[in-house]
């Protein structure tokens, strides 16, 4: 951090009312931070609407997912914490180049490390929002363990000693492309250590609402989906709504998704009256029938799992024989069968629970 960006990073800290730990040395407080300025680092900025940008990493920084950025009359929102604590900070810092408002409002729209594993940066004052269940997945530690989380970050430390391996093998430029990987893979795995998982500080059932400025800011529940405790945040007076990763630009990961639950609840989107998605990864879109695709890839792939599991198949060879190829009109990189096994272990799981 250099010293210029430390300075508005403290006055970000104070503007919040609150200044914590700083790796800098204390800046003094009269440290004026009038406009936004400079140019952000790590995220680029995507305005869909007035004061409603999308943020998506675009340094070295592993950053995990998109975030919201809703900019009201007089405060900020912030929608996702990101990965780490570094890249929580690193989006606070980045916000100043596009307003100087405080951010009073953070939501995490699930449970998930690579959209809540930045909590820990605010202060207390920030509220963070999110539905009972994300609360309580986060507070029990179940956003640093478990399946999603060992696939992705328990198994860094043997994905560098593989990267590690190879440079070793390598030479030139391909040796030298290498080690920047490492480099990066390296802070990655030093930034996710650092995080002690903070549980947001108000919870919804099934809707909250915030009136800021002129603004009317929706936290919904419609069921569960991607996870157990999936919060869209909808913007009626703008027509944007924020869905985590219910929906995403691409296939979304389902290791912890409810899959057939999950088209039900899609359906209560539709009710809603919107121009702009802004998704929990991927670019922002406006076509509303990619809700229709997922349903009906979510629909196709439970009922083929069903019915393997239903014939006595193994998780892994039913994943292997699964074939979503008639989507790939919509899911690009479909050649044929074939799934990701996580998917069907999670769905064999679901219909073992319920079968007990
Ligand atoms: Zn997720």
């Amino acid at each position: 951090m250099s010293r210029f960006r430390a300075y508005v990073f403290a006055a970000v800290l104070l503007g919040l009312g609150t200044v914590s730990s700083c790796a800098e040395p204390a800046p003094d407080a009269t440290v004026e931070v009038d406009s936004p300025r400079g140019e952000p680092t790590q995220f680029e900025f995507t305005e869909v609407m007035p004061g409603i940008y999308q943020a998506r990493g675009a340094g070295d920084m592993t950053v995990g997912a998109n975030a919201g950025v809703v900019i009201n009359e007089t405060d900020v929102l912030l929608v996702d914490s990101h990965i780490s604590p570094a890249a929580a900070s690193a989006l606070l810092e980045d916000v100043r180049t596009i307003t100087d408002k405080p951010v009073r409002y953070v939501a995490n729209t699930h449970w998930h490390f690579d959209h809540a594993h930045g909590n820990q940066v605010y202060p207390p004052d920030v509220e963070i929002i999110s539905h009972e269940a994300t609360r309580s997945v986060i507070a029990n530690g179940g956003s640093k363990s478990g399946r999603s989380y060992e696939a992705f970050i328990g198994t860094l430390p043997d994905r560098i000693a593989a990267l590690e391996a190879t440079i070793a093998e390598s030479e030139g430029d391909e040796q030298a492309e290498r080690e920047t990987q490492l480099e990066r893979l390296r802070a990655y795995h030093a930034q996710v250590e650092e995080v002690v998982p903070t549980p947001p500080t108000t919870t919804l059932s099934e809707r909250l609402t915030l009136h800021r400025g002129g603004r009317e800011i929706q936290f919904l529940f419609f069921g569960r989906a991607h996870t157990e405790g999936d919060v869209v945040v909808y913007l009626p007076g703008d027509g944007v709504l924020l869905t985590g990763d219910m929906l995403t630009a691409g296939l979304p990961y389902m290791g912890d998704g409810f899959v057939d639950e999950w088209v039900d609840t899609l359906e209560q989107l539709k009710h809603l009256d919107f121009q702009w998605i802004i998704p929990g990864h991927g670019e922002p879109y406006q076509d509303r029938q990619r809700i229709d695709h997922l349903q009906a890839y979510l629909r196709d792939l439970w009922d083929q799992a069903v019915a393997l599991h239903r014939q006595g198949v193994g998780a892994e060879e039913a994943a292997a024989t699964i074939d979503m190829s008639a989507h790939a009109e919509h899911f690009g990189g479909i050649p044929g069968a074939g799934v990701n096994p996580v998917a069907v272990v999670r769905i064999f799981e679901l219909l073992d629970r319920r079968a007990n």
